[in-house]
């Protein structure tokens, strides 16, 4: 049995405007279980609405010591059974920011994970440094107590003397506890008139990955904005859409001396339409957990149809295949099936993952064998046709491909 790591959970003022807790209005709440490299982790939610800003966040925070272990613990996508590509266009990142900076600016990136776009930042010319909660470093675990204990300070003692062109932090704010410590924070890392770059998931147009767990800021231009106001910088760009991951907004600040102009308005005024984006997002996660009811169904159809021997592969060893194999679990167990996990990601490998009784393997095309009928489901969040297609290349002559977060067929060829 794996480990479930609860923590306690602190009620928070709002991010935008400071308001307390008689200003909030509780949306909705809910409760999400991540499965990580070693632990599963309990992400919980009190959604809320700030009645003076019109702000919508998760207003409960874990300690500390939970964000730590979390992002310490977080898989990382490193692979040799399959090329991973990047699930952002480098060349639209690479394109928004050559038009701030000048050749072999200084550029700091945050969260850089594998270090795609740091290489293609040093391709470009850049002067780039970097660090990310995922990567191996000697220096990380300062790092991190620096992002989640000293008030999100996510500065590295390398980068700490230095003064950058532009700081770069794609998809990192929305994940912050304290983002306005961390933004005033960063702003002691820029340059005269040196620019922050942001992305991060838009509430309105994307509500269901606004809405992922690990996120506390639902965000859209309106709010993002007036955050990056109060900690001392003018927006000087955004882009509705058009950033390089489809689901996400882009905004560009630059620091500023004096007191920048905070505008609520924007932000007062588009209330109802917040509301409204959250009400869908969870429609829309709702239907998620309705989709993996029906892989199971498609899944036990298919077992209950052959007429050779069945075996259920699984790809992806994550949440969404344990929660579809515990649907199919018992049922399959009595006919004796065998469900089998299995994961391209080199650090899965071996590992136990809940709802199987065998480890994670990676998927070899010479234990897949001609005679059996293979029903193989894909869970991936982004890399489902690439999975699809290695599938496709084993050549076998009977198998089934299901998308198990869509609950649909996909087609063998
Ligand atoms: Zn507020």
């Amino acid at each position: 049995m794996r480990k479930l790591i609860e923590t306690l959970w602190t009620p928070v003022a709002c991010d935008v405007c400071g308001a307390e807790e008689t200003a909030l209005s509780t949306l909705g709440t809910r409760i999400g279980r991540i499965i990580q490299k070693h632990h599963d982790y309990t992400w919980r939610h009190e959604d809320v609405q700030c009645t003076q800003c019109g702000f919508v966040f998760n207003r409960l925070r874990p300690t500390a010591e939970f964000l730590h272990d979390y992002y310490t613990d977080c898989w990382p996508i490193a692979s040799t059974s399959i090329d991973i590509v990047p699930d952002f266009d480098v060349a639209v990142r690479l394109e928004l920011l050559h038009r701030w900076l000048k050749p072999k600016a200084r550029v700091y990136e945050i969260g850089d994970k594998l270090g795609e776009f740091h290489t293609a930042l040093l391709k470009a010319g850049y002067d780039v440094a970097g660090d990310d909660v995922m990567a191996e470093s000697s220096e990380r675990g300062e790092w991190l107590d620096g992002l989640f204990r000293r008030g999100c300070v996510a500065v590295p003692p390398v980068a700490m003397k230095q003064a950058f062109d532009a700081v770069l932090a794609y998809f990192v704010v929305e994940h912050l506890a304290n983002p306005r410590d961390w933004l005033r924070s960063m702003r002691g890392l820029l340059a005269q008139d040196g620019v922050l770059v942001i992305e991060v998931p838009h509430l309105v147009r994307h509500p269901k990955d606004a809405l992922m767990h690990e996120h506390f800021l639902y965000l859209t231009p309106e709010s993002l904005s007036a955050l990056v106001q109060e900690a001392g910088y003018e927006v000087v760009e955004i882009r509705d859409t058009g950033a390089s991951r489809v689901f996400g907004f882009y905004l560009v600040a630059r620091r500023v001396e004096t007191s920048p102009l905070i505008a609520i308005e924007p932000l007062q005024d588009q209330a109802a339409e917040l509301q409204a984006a959250y009400q869908r997002g969870r429609a829309l996660l709702n239907h998620a957990q309705d989709n993996l009811a029906t892989s199971a169904d498609l899944i036990t159809q298919a077992v209950e149809a052959a007429d050779t021997p069945v075996r259920v592969c699984f790809f992806g060893a994550n949440q969404t295949a344990t929660e579809i194999a515990t649907h199919i679990g018992v049922e399959l167990k009595q006919k004796a099936i065998k469900i089998l996990p299995y994961d391209n990601s080199d650090a899965k490998t071996g590992t136990h993952l809940e709802g199987f009784e065998l480890s994670v393997k990676k998927p070899d095309p010479s234990e897949f064998h001609p005679s059996v009928l293979h029903v193989c489901v894909i869970c991936s969040r982004g890399w489902t046709q690439a999975i699809a297609s290695q599938i496709r290349q084993f050549g076998l002559p009977r198998f089934i491909l299901v998308d198990g977060a869509s609950g649909e067929l996909l087609p063998n060829h």
